[in-house]
């Protein structure tokens, strides 16, 4: 019996939200008295696959083939279901993030497993296998035992931030049993439409609402980003007027993001944008009504005109940082 961690890699790099999934999977193999093994699918040279040790990672399953580049569901669900035979893996762990929110379900169909998404606690075993999540956008907590013998999980990324110590894994090749006619999509062409940061890996987001009255005005916005190293996000009505791409709006029906910093520039703070962002461990609020109900969900707030206080925060970012 072992714990079994999906950690996806971008370009060779294994992602935060994964070493976050890893370092959470080696706590519940400690919990279980067990050791975890990580799963990478797709090229990443072996010191990048030797970090994983760091954050608690035993063993490195890797699956080397160039084909695995882009994730493509069933091929990596055939491969996780194998590795987690083949382990004896009880627990399977996944990032909550676009690829393991695609792939856990299918996993955990497969092997008939009960399935929690986007945990937020390691399980209880005093009480069965009972695990915490969020519900209602975030506005609650439901306490799930998963009952079946074998469980998959997807952890809510920025829950536990990975912590790297001094642990080592061995690294395996994984031969699993894949073949040409078992890739049922291929994505001939990946296009990139946002900045460096990725939402939802990023610790710092800037974020703009209406108040910024148009696209023209993005520039202040994108200048305090770039000083304090932070993605750009927006809320809904900004992404539907088309002043920004859609990808970039958070809330209920976007993106959900929990950066350590959250700086919210003329949004209103509407229940179905805090929905998005209400996981940020600290949330700046830069608006001119005093009583934008965004200042209740806020840590820090500036009542003020964006576009005089944007600038200046810029500015005194910039002078911090020297
Ligand atoms: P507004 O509500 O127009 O607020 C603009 C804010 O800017 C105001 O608070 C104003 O005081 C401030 N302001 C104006 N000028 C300045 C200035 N010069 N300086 C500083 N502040 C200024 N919204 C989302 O964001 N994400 C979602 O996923 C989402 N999903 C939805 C799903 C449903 C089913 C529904 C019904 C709505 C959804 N919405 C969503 C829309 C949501 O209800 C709000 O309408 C929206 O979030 C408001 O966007 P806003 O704050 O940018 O604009």
């Amino acid at each position: 019996m072992s714990i079994l961690i999906f950690a996806d890699q971008a370009h060779g790099k294994i992602k935060k939200a994964a070493l976050e999934a890893v370092q959470y999977g080696s706590k519940v193999a400690a919990q279980l008295g067990t050791t975890a093994t990580a799963l990478v699918l797709g090229p990443a040279d072996n010191a990048e696959l030797a970090t994983l040790g760091n954050y608690g990672a035993t063993k490195v399953l890797h699956v080397a083939d160039a084909r695995l580049q882009e994730v493509e569901s069933t091929v990596y669900t055939k491969i996780i279901v194998e590795a987690a035979d083949k382990e004896g893996a009880a627990v399977i762990v996944f990032p909550h993030n676009f690829d393991g929110k695609a792939v856990a379900p299918r996993v955990a169909a497969r092997l008939k497993a009960g399935l929690v998404a986007g945990a937020v606690s390691y399980p209880d075993t005093a009480n069965g296998f009972v695990v915490k999540k969020n519900v209602f956008s975030g506005k609650a907590f439901a306490n799930v035992n998963i009952t079946s013998e074998r469980k998959v999980i997807t952890l809510t990324p920025n829950t536990y931030p990975a912590v790297a110590g001094a642990g080592t894994a061995t690294v395996e090749a994984f031969a699993a049993a894949i073949h040409d006619a078992d890739f049922k999509v291929k994505v001939v062409r990946t296009e990139t439409v946002s900045g460096d940061i990725p939402l939802t890996e990023a610790e710092i987001i800037v974020s703009g609402g209406r108040g910024l009255k148009g696209p023209e005005n993005w520039g202040i916005l994108e200048d305090l980003a770039k000083a304090l190293g932070a993605a750009t996000a927006s809320s809904r009505p900004v992404a539907d007027a088309g002043w920004r791409p859609h990808h970039e709006h958070v809330g209920q029906t976007g993106l959900t993001v929990r950066p350590n910093l959250y700086v919210a520039i003329g949004i209103s703070g509407a229940i179905q944008h805090l929905a998005g962002v209400n996981g940020s461990k600290v949330i700046v609020v830069i608006n001119k009504d005093p009583e934008a109900p965004f200042f209740k969900a806020a840590d820090y707030g500036i009542v003020g005109d964006a576009f005089e206080v944007v600038p200046k925060l810029t500015a005194a970012v910039k002078e911090f940082k020297g």
